[in-house]
């Protein structure tokens, strides 16, 4: 029984995206908080009404304790707008954090940053790696689309649905910033892999440490350049040699030499990180 409109009591707007508006909700019978993403669908062509809704039957199956939760999602004709309902993350996201740190001139923990690594890594193997054979490619992976829980657990959320709404208005919107976490394979058009992915999340982690993305420039064709030279310096000393290496395999700019997520997995540094987090 899916539930309806009348289920829920709207609490507060969190923000308005490139989509729609994003709120945080009770449910009425038990007091649960949720969010949910409102999104007109009238100007949607009818190809892009099915993909929107296989995405959002895709993103319900995606249940892990690093990825935000979708619970479900709600159709009022009335005045074409889909509800997608899913789980509250009331700790922030990490584009936030990173603003904050570089405002007030301070560094993240090194302890923080191996944490956001393993739990993205680990959101991302499930991902990757789904069942029948056809892996979820995020696409989107930038500080902005990582939540945090009240204990600061890694909840990746912004799924698909920013891949579905790519058609031309909404895709030219969505690329108004620069896009530093570009991989060099894409730069060279090439398609989009497991590996891209791991790139940016490379990007991520590097500008978690230096508050700054690995990749910087004016415009847009000096850093296509610089993405595919794969020179950056190193995050600050601060941070242990371990982290470094790390940060840099994930930033390589071959495909073939840079790890899926099972290499990553494989790491020793990584899994004595892991077995510290335990
Ligand atoms: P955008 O197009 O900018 O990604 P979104 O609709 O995804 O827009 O997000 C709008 C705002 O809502 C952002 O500030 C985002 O951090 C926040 N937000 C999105 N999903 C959640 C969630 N599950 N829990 C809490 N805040 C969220
Ligand atoms: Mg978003």
């Amino acid at each position: 029984p899916y539930s309806t409109l009348d289920d829920f009591e709207p609490l507060s707007t969190i923000g308005c995206g490139s989509y729609g508006t994003c709120k945080k909700i009770r449910r009425k019978k038990d007091g649960k908080i949720y969010a949910w993403k409102e999104m007109d669908y009238g100007s949607m062509t009818e190809s892009e009404k099915q993909m929107l809704v296989s995405e959002v039957n895709l993103l319900r199956e995606l249940r892990h304790k690093h990825i935000v939760r979708y619970y479900d999602r709600i159709i009022d004709r009335s005045n074409t707008t889909i509800y997608i309902i899913m789980e509250f993350c009331d700790g922030g996201d990490l584009a936030t954090l990173i603003s904050k740190c570089r405002k007030d001139g301070i560094y993240m923990e090194e302890q923080f940053v191996w944490k956001m690594l393993i739990q993205m890594t680990l959101a991302l193997q499930e991902c990757h790696r789904r069942k029948n054979g056809k892996a979820v490619l995020h696409r989107d992976l930038k500080p902005a689309n990582i939540f945090l829980d009240i204990d600061k657990n890694v909840k990746l959320g912004d799924f698909g649905l920013a891949r579905v709404l790519h058609h031309e208005t909404s895709f030219a919107k969505t690329y108004v910033g620069t896009p530093y976490y570009m991989s060099p394979e894409l730069v060279n058009n090439m398609s989009y892999n497991e590996k891209s992915d791991i790139w940016s999340m490379g990007c991520m982690l590097y500008e978690l440490c230096s508050l700054h993305p690995p990749f910087t420039a004016s415009n847009q064709s000096e850093l296509n350049k610089k993405i595919c030279m794969g020179e950056f310096n190193r995050i600050p000393i601060r941070y242990s040699s371990d982290l470094n290496e790390v940060i840099a395999k994930l930033l390589r700019v071959e495909v073939h030499r840079r790890p899926g997520i099972e290499g990553i997995l494989r790491d020793p540094r990584i899994q004595r990180q892991q077995q510290l987090l335990e």
